[in-house]
């Protein structure tokens, strides 16, 4: 059974920045959506991402600590990729699709 229930870091909890963090370093193999705080936004904006891909954990000068659960975007992330479909399934999108899946940021370690 891989269906395991996503766990989502948002500004729920003003902690969750740095246990996102956590979460990446500890499920390497994981997959990661980012999408929307707001709800009405979510279902055109859920892209899939690789736990390890630099653009969803890297800061810079523009990306500032807190940006990646504390402001405008939320992380839900899972060990599978069906279990995101399934809880995009019941956020929006009712088809399961991303709307976009391992964009360019994410190929550095992607092999199809
Ligand atoms: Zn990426």
């Amino acid at each position: 059974m891989t269906n395991h229930t996503p766990v989502i870091f948002d500004k729920h909890n003003s902690n969750n920045e740095e246990q996102y963090q956590t979460w990446l370093t500890q499920n390497p193999d994981g997959f990661v959506v980012n999408t929307t705080w707001n709800t009405r936004e979510r279902a055109n904006y859920m892209v899939l991402h690789r736990a390890t891909c630099k653009s969803i954990s890297n800061y810079t000068a523009k990306k500032k600590w807190g940006g990646y659960t504390q402001r405008n975007y939320i992380k839900v992330c899972a060990q599978d990729i069906e279990s995101l479909r399934d809880w995009i399934k019941n956020n929006g999108r009712p088809n399961g699709s991303f709307t976009r899946e391992f964009p360019r940021c994410c190929k550095q370690d992607w092999r199809v």
